[in-house]
């Protein structure tokens, strides 16, 4: 079989890895302009405008980590090779944590530290090892090419930029959230394609540093984000002596917005901000001179399968062109490559039949990773509507009635101070955020419930919980004042 990848970000190469490795020729048509560097620093420095979001943070999460040590641990090597390292679950927990004890689970619960472009080179060179893959850059796709027969369309090939067409056994379309594949499917006939979408309300702005030669990360053992409602933060640790810290405004915060974009300002915020302050102290200096910022973040989601058929067969999305999250999670490479690996699994039972594979990829995918989307939509609604009711000056829990004002009492005062004090709820919140249960997996544990509940209902008994930064946004305007 000869599949078309459509986009070379981490879906494309989860696919052409996958697809390649099970024995199919594969050719990847990749937008940017990105040849192949001999180092990850020159991997940092691509021209990626088509995934801008490689100048943004990215966790790699241990679902996905635990696809590569299954399927392909050679590849987890060569990114350690490169510099990655690994976080695993207990290595720095902090000492209010007095009962833990390592479980066998727990080697699954390990992510990778890394910059998102170390972990696309690494990938991209281990596809192109296999001998079948052709990685092609600089290559636009504008559309798809049919055979012309009636009924939904029999998806041949894809059209570029330059009016030329490149044939296909299976077409993968994996080119990111703007993808505009719902479009190449409506000028080829087909049905259709249902989208929801939400937007997170959210703007990220990140910036990259590397430790200086002489100095060393501060202590892991303390939170790495926080947040404070009217901003969310985080410190990311990358390969070779790097990291990055993201800072999140609300969209409509206008004021804020523009002052995080001066690298001076970002960085005295930071350093106003209790995990990320550390990191900030003259050990380590900026990799690149600006802050990259990125609106227009969405959840959004799109059916290819309508009424039970896909909307034209010898195509498929994966990735987030077919369903793109929250960056706050830090999901979207982990869901990627893991639609990728469903995706991969379909084409291996149907070889010969892409309405099959579309059918059968797509129901694992509903099965599997929509239940995550969802869980997302719903977190991003409610910390939506804390973030205008702190802008607006008013009390998101000042109605009593309201259950999501019980909900938040139980998260903040019997949540988030169990998981400093129990390994278990610890451990079982970290599976959670790494894919590594259902979303529902903790509410539906009685004796996590119980434990939870015990810390709520002792918050009368224990001081407040240590602010992560300046307890309103005019206490940090003042502090990030010039
Ligand atoms: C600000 C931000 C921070 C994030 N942080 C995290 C994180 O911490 N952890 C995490 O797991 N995920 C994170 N994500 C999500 C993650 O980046 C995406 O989910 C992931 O990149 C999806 O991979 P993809 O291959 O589907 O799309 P992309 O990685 O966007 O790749 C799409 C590729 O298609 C190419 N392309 C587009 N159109 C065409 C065309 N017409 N022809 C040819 N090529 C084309 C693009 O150039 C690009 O290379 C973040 C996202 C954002 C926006």
């Amino acid at each position: 079989m000869h599949v078309v990848v459509v986009g070379g970000g981490i879906a494309g190469l989860g696919s052409a890895l996958s697809v390649a490795r099970n024995g199919h020729r594969v050719t990847v048509l990749e937008r940017d302009n990105t040849p192949m560097p001999d180092s990850a620093d020159e991997a940092f420095e691509w021209d990626r405008r088509g995934a801008p979001q490689v100048r943004h943070s990215h966790a790699f999460l241990a679902r996905l980590r635990n696809l590569l040590r299954e399927h392909h641990p050679d590849v987890l090597e060569a990114l350690y090779e490169a510099g990655a390292t690994e976080m695993r679950f207990g290595d720095d927990l902090p000492a209010t944590i007095t009962n833990f004890e390592r479980l066998p689970e727990d080697d699954d619960l390990v992510m990778i530290a890394c910059r998102r472009t170390t972990f696309e080179w690494v990938v991209r060179r281990a596809a192109l090892a296999n001998g079948l893959v052709t990685f092609r850059t600089g290559v636009v796709v504008d559309g798809l090419v049919t055979d012309g027969a009636v009924g939904r369309p029999n998806v041949t090939g894809v059209r570029l930029a330059d009016g030329s067409t490149v044939g296909a056994d299976l077409v993968v379309v994996a080119n990111g959230r703007r993808s505009a594949l719902a479009d190449w499917l409506g000028d080829i006939g087909s049905p259709t394609v249902p989208e929801s979408m939400e937007d997170t309300g959210i703007v990220y702005f990140s910036r990259f540093y590397r430790l200086r030669d002489d100095a060393e990360f501060p202590p892991r053992t303390g939170p790495i984000g926080g947040d404070l409602g009217y901003l969310k933060y985080g410190v990311f640790v990358g390969d070779n002596r790097t990291f990055s810290v993201t800072l999140a405004t609300p969209v409509e915060d206008d004021q804020l917005r523009k002052l995080l974009a001066d690298p001076i300002v970002f960085d005295r915020t930071a350093g106003q901000l209790v995990a990320t302050a550390p990191w900030l102290d003259g050990r380590a200096e900026p990799l690149d001179p600006r802050v990259h910022a990125m609106a227009g973040l969405l959840n959004r989601r799109r059916e290819f399968v309508v009424d039970g058929e896909p909307v034209a067969t010898g195509v498929v999305p994966v990735g987030d062109s077919v369903l793109c999250t929250n960056p706050l999670f830090g999901r979207g490479c982990s869901i990627a490559f893991w639609g990728a690996h469903l995706l991969a699994q379909a084409i291996e039972a149907f070889p010969d039949d892409t309405r099959e594979v579309a059918l059968a990829y797509n129901a694992s995918l509903q099965a599997e990773i929509v239940p995550w989307y969802l869980s997302g939509v719903q977190q991003d609604a409610e910390a939506r509507r804390v973030a205008a009711a702190l802008l607006a000056g008013d009390d998101p829990d000042g109605d009593v009635s309201d259950p999501r004002t019980f909900q938040r009492a139980v998260f903040r005062d019997g949540l988030l101070p169990a998981i400093r004090t129990d390994a278990t709820v610890l451990r079982a919140f970290f599976r959670a955020l790494n894919l590594l249960t259902t979303p529902e997996a903790m509410i539906q544990d009685a004796d996590l419930g119980a434990r939870v509940f015990a810390v709520w209902q002792d918050r009368e008994n224990r001081p407040p919980e240590p602010a992560m930064g300046p307890k309103s946004r005019s206490d940090l305007m003042v502090l990030i004042a010039a």
